[in-house]
C-alpha cells in the first residue's frame, strides 16, 4: 500500500529536474520496456488530454476514453485562470502550481496554444482582507513570485477600463495567465494523436477487471479495450474511483457559474479578481465570468443539483443568472454592458477534501492511477509531465508524495 510520507521543502527546481530528467532516460533509450506498455486514459478532460499527449510523447502505447466529447465537464465550466497565487497553500502545494505555470509556456511553445499572458489584479472591499492581502503577497514574494500590491493610479494606468471602486491597493501577480480550456485540451489530445494515440469518444467505462498476466480488460460501452495500466482522469465524477479503482476520493465537489460572452473589442488584458466575480478576456476577444456567490444552501437547490447539472433547467433560469453576474462584472468593467451572452454553463469542480489533487496508484489496485484535482487548469501541464514519467519508468516521484491517494483526508480546504 502506498504509504502517506511527509517531504521535505518543494521548490519549483526540483519539480523541473524531475521533467527534464524523463526527458534525458527517453533520449538514452532506457523507457524500453515503458514503450511497450499500453496505456488507457479514462478522461477527455484537460488533465486526461495532458496525461494522454505527454503519455505519447514518452513512447507508450496510449488509448484516450471518454464518456461524452473532449473537455465537456470541468474543462469547459471552468475560469481557466492558470495561477500560483496566494491561496496556493502550503509551499509545496505553491511550488507545484508554479511548475504548472512553466509548463504552460513549454506547451505554449510546443504545440502552439494560445496562452493570454499578463497577470491578474485582486482586491478585496474590506480593509482587514486588504491588509491581510498585503502579507499575502509579501509571502509570495518570499516563495519566489514577482508579485506586488499597486497603488491605484498605477493599476488604472494598467487597466483604463476597469473601475477598481474604494481601493487604495490591488494585488498584481505577473506570472499569470489564461486559457481557452477546450481549445487547449483539443491542441493536446491532436498532438497525441500525431503521437500514435487512439481516442475513443462517446465511450463509456464501465469497469475494469485483471486478466491474465498482469493486464487488465476495460469493459466500455464500445467493447472491451486490454491495457496494461489506466489512468483515471475522471473529475469529478466520486463514483469512477470507487468502480473503476475500488478506492473512494471524498471529495466535495462545488458548482461554479461560467458565463462566456461573443466576442468583443479589447476591454481588459489582465484577469480581474473583483468582489464577487472573476473577469478575463480571451484572445479571441471572448469574455469569461465566474461567478463567486456559489449556490445558496437551500433544500430545493440541493434536490436539484444532486445529479450535478451542467445546464439551468430552462433557459430563462440561465438568462437570469448571465443577467445577474454581468450586473456585478458591470461595476468594475462598465464597458461589458455591451456585450452579448454566448453561453452559461455550470461547472462542477473536481474537488478532493483537503483541497489538493490526488495522483498516483491506487493503494488498492497497483493498475490504477489517479488524478483527480481541482486546479486542474494551472496544474494540467506539471500533473502531464510528472504522471508521464511516474507511469513510463514505473518510479515513483517524490516531488509529488503529499498527493498520494492514499492519504488521509483530515483536513478541509474550501475554494
Ligand atoms: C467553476 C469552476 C472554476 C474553475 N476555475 C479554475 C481556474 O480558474 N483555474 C484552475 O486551474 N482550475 C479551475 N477550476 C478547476 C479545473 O477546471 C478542473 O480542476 C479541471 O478542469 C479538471 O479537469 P479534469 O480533466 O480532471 O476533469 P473533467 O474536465 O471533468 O474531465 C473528466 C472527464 O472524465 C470523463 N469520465 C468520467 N468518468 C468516465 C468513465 N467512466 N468513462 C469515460 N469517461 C469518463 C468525463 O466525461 C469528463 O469528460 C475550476 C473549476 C470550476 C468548476
Amino acid at each position: 500500500m502506498t504509504q502517506f510520507k511527509p517531504v521535505s521543502e518543494l521548490n519549483r527546481r526540483s519539480l523541473l529536474a524531475l521533467t527534464a530528467a524523463s526527458v534525458s532516460l527517453a533520449a538514452c533509450g532506457q523507457n524500453t520496456a515503458a514503450s511497450q506498455k499500453h496505456i488507457a486514459v479514462i478522461g477527455g478532460g484537460i488533465v486526461g488530454a495532458s496525461i494522454a499527449y505527454h503519455l505519447a510523447k514518452e513512447g507508450l502505447k496510449v488509448t484516450l476514453l471518454e464518456r461524452n466529447g473532449l473537455a465537456q465537464r470541468a474543462s469547459r465550466g471552468t475560469f481557466a485562470w492558470i495561477n500560483a497565487t496566494w491561496a496556493k497553500q502550503p509551499r509545496d502545494y505553491h511550488a507545484l502550481n508554479q511548475a504548472g505555470l512553466t509548463g504552460w509556456k513549454k506547451l505554449q511553445t510546443e504545440l502552439g496554444i494560445p496562452v493570454k499572458w499578463g497577470g491578474s489584479l485582486e482586491w478585496f472591499p474590506a480593509a482587514a482582507r486588504q491588509v491581510r492581502l498585503a502579507e499575502q503577497i509579501e509571502e509570495q514574494v518570499q516563495w519566489g513570485e514577482p508579485a506586488e500590491m499597486l497603488s491605484r493610479e498605477a493599476v488604472a494606468a494598467l487597466e483604463p477600463n476597469v473601475e477598481f471602486g474604494d481601493t487604495d491597493q490591488v494585488a498584481f501577480s505577473p506570472n499569470d495567465g489564461a486559457v481557452d480550456p477546450v481549445m487547449a485540451t483539443k491542441k493536446m489530445v491532436e498532438a497525441a494523436l500525431k503521437l500514435g494515440a487512439t481516442l475513443k469518444t462517446n465511450c463509456d467505462v464501465e469497469s475494469a477487471e485483471e486478466t491474465s498476466g498482469g493486464r487488465v480488460t476495460l469493459n466500455t460501452s464500445s467493447g472491451p479495450v486490454v491495457v496494461d495500466k489506466y489512468v483515471l482522469a475522471t473529475g469529478a465524477d466520486p463514483s469512477a474511483t470507487q468502480t473503476l479503482a475500488g478506492i473512494d476520493i471524498p471529495q466535495r465537489t462545488t458548482p461554479g457559474v461560467i458565463v462566456v460572452t461573443r466576442p468583443h473589442a479589447p476591454l481588459i488584458e489582465r484577469i480581474i479578481v473583483a468582489p464577487g466575480v472573476h473577469i478575463h478576456q480571451r484572445a479571441d476577444g471572448r469574455i469569461v465570468l465566474g461567478e463567486q456567490a456559489g449556490a445558496p444552501d437551500t433544500t430545493a437547490h440541493t434536490e436539484r443539483l444532486r445529479d450535478r447539472p451542467n445546464r439551468f433547467p430552462a433557459q430563462v433560469f440561465a438568462d437570469q443568472h448571465a443577467a445577474q453576474l454581468l450586473s456585478i462584472a458591470e461595476q468594475f468593467v462598465p464597458g461589458i454592458v455591451s456585450t452579448e451572452v454566448e453561453d452559461v454553463f455550470i461547472g462542477w469542480r473536481p474537488l478532493p477534501l483537503d483541497g489538493h489533487p490526488v495522483l498516483g496508484l491506487s493503494p488498492d489496485n497497483q493498475n490504477a492511477y489517479l488524478a483527480i484535482m481541482h486546479s486542474g487548469v494551472s496544474l494540467a501541464p506539471i500533473v502531464g509531465q510528472v504522471a508521464a514519467k511516474e507511469i513510463a519508468s514505473g518510479l515513483s516521484a517524490p516531488e509529488i508524495d503529499n498527493y498520494r491517494p492514499g492519504r488521509a483526508f483530515d483536513k478541509v480546504r474550501r475554494y
